[in-house]
């Protein structure tokens, strides 16, 4: 069956009532019959339950992996990875890795004797270099953020699979919609689920999907259940929501990000236009081979500086100025100030999330606020 068929067809009629919709099962703990058997698969929620059951089954079809596990939050999924390794591991990491990780591993890997190794994953000879020492996990993210650097997957896949390494892509910028990690051979890939699975900026969660249903997908949803990251039922509900229209919103994302970006570079106070789709960018034949189209995100540099940047993202009117991305509207965003002390953002750099207006009013919307 096609992607969009299986999202559509994500939740299918409850079977108990005939509801077309899937019911919310809140309960947080479960019976046992006279034999004391357990009557479901589960008996206490922390562990997941039916509603988590439903959306684990739905994504684990879309990545096509062979299971799936939902948490509380992208954050929270990407780190019970690293809970499940022995102290002593080394991981390697993206120089662009999403914010988040690359705190984490400042203020917690270390204490835990996990070491980190940060490359620079668009060139894959520094990937090769960085394997010659032992690592345990190879964490790809591509399109990146927030250049939108664009990496090999299957390259990088094949030289951390030579060396022994898992591999984790974080496909959040590109969702199973438009890239399919595990197809390229990935082991696991992480969606932060708040983005574009759960679509309308209302709902907190993250889902790991993986290649096989093994021991170290044993060991995952053993931290999960013990360490207590699971997602709440109602979040659960919301993602399979929002999971049965993406195909179609992924769709209209890329086509309006495409037409953002082709307005942008012709703009005279625009230094440069970060967007895959663009012929121009350096990723753009590795991202046209392995995505179906170029998503939602990107970046653009004002000429002026930091100042022109902030004066840009304080005057629009229709982008919302906000953090995060993947939501029926667009955000803008100085990315240095959302990301504060540390971040790494060039400061001239603006990010868009294009989201799922005419494109012809997001134009307007930037032009002026760049005059
Ligand atoms: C937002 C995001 C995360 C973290 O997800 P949360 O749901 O905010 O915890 C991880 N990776 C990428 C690429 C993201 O955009």
């Amino acid at each position: 069956m096609k992607f969009e068929t299986i999202a559509v067809h994500a939740a299918e009629a409850d079977p108990a009532t005939g509801a077309v919709a899937p019911p919310i099962h809140l309960a947080t703990t479960f019976t046992r019959d006279t034999d004391l058997a357990l009557v479901g698969e589960t008996q206490y929620a922390r562990e997941g339950g039916p509603t988590h059951s439903l959306l684990e089954s739905a994504l684990a079809r879309l990545e096509g992996g062979a299971a799936s596990l939902v948490f509380a939050s992208g954050m929270s999924a990407g780190v019970s990875i690293l809970q499940s390794l022995e102290s002593g591991n080394r991981i390697i990491l993206p120089d662009d890795a999403y914010y988040g990780f690359r705190t984490a591993a400042r203020d917690f890997l270390a204490k835990w004797g996990i070491s980190t190794s940060i490359v620079d994953m668009a060139d894959l000879g520094s990937l090769a270099r960085a394997l010659e020492q032992p690592a345990r996990v190879v964490c790809l993210e591509t399109p990146s953020n927030p250049l939108l650097k664009v990496v090999d997957l299957a390259g990088a896949i094949a030289l951390a699979k030579k060396a022994g390494a898992l591999t984790l892509v974080d496909n959040t910028f590109a969702t199973p919609a438009l890239q399919r990690p595990l197809d390229l051979g990935a082991d696991i890939t992480l969606q932060s689920s708040t983005k574009y699975l759960g679509g309308h900026s209302d709902v907190m969660g993250g889902v790991l999907t993986f290649a096989r249903r093994d021991a170290l997908f044993e060991r995952i949803e053993h931290a999960r259940h013990i360490l207590g990251a699971v997602a709440s039922p109602f979040s659960s509900w919301l993602v399979l929501r929002g999971v049965r229209t993406l195909a179609l919103r992924m769709e209209r994302h890329s086509a309006n990000a495409l037409a953002v970006a082709r307005a942008l570079c012709q703009h005279p106070k625009v230094a440069a236009v970060h967007y895959p789709g663009l012929p121009s960018h350096p990723g753009h034949a590795v991202a046209a081979r392995q995505m179906s189209a170029f998503g939602g995100m990107m970046s653009f540099r004002t000429r002026g500086g930091r100042e022109a940047a902030i004066s840009a993202v304080s005057r629009a009117r229709l982008f919302v100025r906000a953090t995060s991305l993947g939501c029926v509207e667009s955000l803008i965003e100085h990315r240095a100030t959302s990301e504060g002390a540390g971040s790494t953002a060039p400061p001239e750099l603006v990010r868009l999330s294009i989201g799922l207006e005419h494109p012809e009013d997001l134009i307007a919307d930037l032009d002026q606020a760049l005059r």
